[in-house]
């Protein structure tokens, strides 16, 4: 799937939402990308998945287990495990610290591939490396869907997204649109 594809995809099902939004990140922005519309349908999931595992087939990378941050990134991390043939566990918050619950386990030296729907900061994302990477694992790609620092956010690994564009966020006290007297929304909360 190229770009325009993705894209195109994104658009369909209403996933590319244009307004005044906060993120989880709490930046402010007039896009978001609410995943979870597409990925509601399996098979937008498998078929996202396998574009994002012909990218690392394409470079060579191995890996042996999928993680991805729950919440966002459990079904494409889970669509990646089915693509590559691993398993594919996820991390949740205890405390405020990225952990793995329910049993799993990231084994020393086990290649990693970190999964996310959306990438943004990358501040979480980097969480989840620090967090695996005191368990004794490498890191051997991060992958997501969308990609909104146009590749410049760096987590010092490989890294692919199928839709990698610039969108401009900002830190609430320089949002232009609450300058303007809006009120930015939590995407995906009831109004
Ligand atoms: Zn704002």
């Amino acid at each position: 799937m190229n770009q325009d594809e993705v894209k195109e995809l994104f658009k369909k099902n209403n996933a590319l939402l244009n307004g005044h939004f906060k993120l989880s990140s709490g930046l402010h922005s007039d896009a978001y990308f609410q995943s979870a519309l597409i990925l509601q349908y399996p098979c937008h999931a498998e078929k996202l998945a396998r574009a994002l595992a012909a990218k690392l087939v394409e470079n060579d990378i191995k890996v042996d287990v999928v993680v991805s941050p729950a919440m966002g990134g459990i079904i494409i991390g889970h669509e990646m495990g089915r693509a590559l043939g691993t398993r594919a566990v996820f991390t949740e918050r205890v405390d405020g610290a990225v952990s793995l619950r329910r049993g799993f386990s990231v084994e020393k030296g086990e290649r990693v591939l970190v999964v996310e729907d959306v990438i943004t900061t990358g501040l979480s994302t980097r969480e989840v490396i620090d967090a695996l990477t005191k368990l004794g694992a490498e890191i051997s790609a991060v992958v997501s869907l969308v990609d909104r620092s146009a590749g410049k956010v760096d987590f010092g690994v490989p890294r692919f997204a199928l839709l990698s564009l610039e969108v401009k966020s900002y830190k609430e006290e320089e949002c232009p649109m609450c300058k303007a007297g809006g009120v930015a929304v939590k995407p995906g909360s009831r109004k």
